[in-house]
C-alpha cells in the first residue's frame, strides 16, 4: 500500500519504520524543519538544552528489546543521575530507582535518526485529508508556498500527533474524532538556563513540591552533553494552563524565581529562555493501544493511549501504541 504518515515523532516514525519494513511505501509529513517531535533539543551557544522529554523509562519487553537495541548501536545511554525531591529548598527524599535513557548527544539524535532511510518530508504541514475514488488525498501547506498543495492519492492514512491537533485531520473518520476528543493533553511551559559559575546543588534532578516548577534537570549530567552548568526545567501542569497565554518574559521572570527559591542558589543566569508547550503529556489517555479502522484506512497512534501501560504521556507510549498500530494494519 502507499502510505501517509502524519507527524514524525516518536509515535509516527515508528509506526513508517515498521510499515515500511513490511513493504509498505510509506511517506511521513512533517510540520516543523525536523524530525523527533517532543524528543527535542534547543541548540544555543552554550550548547544543547533538551526542553521537551527529559528521558525515558522501558517497562514493557517489547519496548526493553528495542532500548536495548538502540543501546548497543549507541543511540541513546542511561542517565546515572542524582534525583531528588525538593520541597520549599530543601531536598526530602533522595532518588527513587530504575533506568532512565536519553538519546546522545541530545534527545532529537533519536528522532534524527529513526527518520534514516524513510521518506520525511519536513516543513509540510497537514491541514486536511480528503476522500479521492477508494483512497485518500492530503492537503499540505508548507510556509515557503502561498497556496495548499494536493499529495497523494494514498492507500491509508496514520495520523500521529497529540490528540488536539489531530482531531481536525480526523474529520474523515467521525467515530475516531469522537474518541479522540476523549483524550486530554495538558500543557508545560519550559524554562532553559545557562550559568557561567558553577551551582554546585549535589544533584542532577529533582522533582519540586510546592512551586510553580515541577521539575528541573542538570542538563549536562547526561552523557555526551557539552559540558556546563545548564539547566531545564518544567513548571506544573496546573501553573502551565494557568498562565498559558502569558507573556514569555513575564513566564521567564516569575520561573526564574521559582528556580532560585526552589535550589536555595542566587547565581544569575548567563542565558534564560522559554518554551511553551501546548500539548505536553497526557493526562487523560484513552485506554486502548491505537485506533484503526480497516474499512476507512485511517488510523491513528502516540502517547494518548495507554497503550498496556499504567497511565500514558510518555515516549514509551508512543512507541506501544505505534507499534500496535502498525501491527493491526499489517495483519
Ligand atoms: C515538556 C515535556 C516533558 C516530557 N517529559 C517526558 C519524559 O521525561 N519522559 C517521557 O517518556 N516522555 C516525556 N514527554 C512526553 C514525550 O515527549 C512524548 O510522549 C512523545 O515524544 C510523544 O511522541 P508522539 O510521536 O506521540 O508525538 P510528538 O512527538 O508530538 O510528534 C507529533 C509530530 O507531529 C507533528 N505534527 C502535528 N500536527 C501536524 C500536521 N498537521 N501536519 C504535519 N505534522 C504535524 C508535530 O510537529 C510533531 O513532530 C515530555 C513531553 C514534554 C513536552
Amino acid at each position: 500500500m502507499q502510505i501517509a504518515v502524519i507527524g514524525a515523532g516518536m509515535a509516527g516514525l515508528t509506526c513508517a519504520r515498521q510499515l515500511a519494513t513490511h513493504g509498505h511505501s510509506v511517506t511521513v509529513y512533517e510540520k516543523s524543519d525536523s524530525a523527533g517531535g517532543r524528543m527535542s533539543t534547543r541548540e544555543t551557544e552554550l550548547g544543547g538544552f533538551d526542553h521537551g522529554a527529559q528521558y525515558f523509562t522501558a517497562r514493557q519487553p517489547a519496548f526493553q528489546r528495542q532500548v536495548a537495541t538502540w543501546c548497543r548501536a549507541g543511540l541513546i545511554d542511561l542517565w546515572r543521575a542524582r534525583l531528588v525531591t525538593l520541597d520549599s529548598g530543601v531536598a526530602i527524599a533522595a532518588g527513587l530507582s530504575g533506568q532512565r535513557f536519553v538519546a546522545v548527544p541530545g534527545m532529537n539524535a533519536l528522532g534524527r535518526h529513526l527518520a534514516q532511510d524513510l521518506d520525511v518530508r519536513t516543513g509540510q504541514r497537514v491541514t486536511q485529508i480528503e476522500s479521492y475514488h477508494d483512497g485518500w488525498l492530503l492537503r499540505v501547506s508548507a510556509e515557503t508556498v502561498a497556496i495548499e498543495a494536493s499529495a497523494g492519492p494514498f492507500d491509508a492514512v496514520i495520523i500521529a500527533m497529540p490528540a488536539d491537533q489531530a482531531a481536525p485531520l480526523l474529520a474523515a473518520a467521525p467515530m475516531m474524532a469522537l474518541q479522540a476528543a476523549q483524550a486530554r493533553l495538558a500543557p508545560c511551559w519550559s524554562l532553559l538556563l545557562g550559568f557561567e559559575q558553577e551551582l554546585r546543588l549535589g544533584y542532577d534532578g529533582a522533582w519540586i513540591r510546592n512551586s510553580r516548577l515541577a521539575w528541573i534537570a542538570h542538563d549536562a549530567s547526561k552523557p555526551q552533553r557539552r559540558p556546563g552548568e545548564h539547566w531545564v526545567g518544567h513548571a506544573s501542569t496546573e501553573w502551565s494552563a494557568e498562565h498559558l497565554e502569558d507573556d514569555p518574559e513575564r513566564v521567564k521572570e516569575k520561573l526564574l524565581k521559582a528556580f532560585h527559591s526552589a535550589t536555595g542558589s542566587d547565581v544569575q543566569p548567563v542565558y534564560a529562555a522559554v518554551h511553551r508547550w501546548r500539548f505536553a503529556q497526557a493526562i487523560e489517555p484513552l485506554p486502548s493501544a491505537c485506533l484503526w479502522d480497516p474499512q476507512l484506512r485511517i488510523g491513528t497512534c502516540g502517547d494518548w493511549f495507554s497503550a498496556g501501560l499504567d497511565g500514558a504521556g510518555r515516549i514509551e507510549n508512543a512507541y506501544l501504541s505505534a507499534a500496535a498500530l502498525a501491527e493491526s494494519i499489517t495483519a
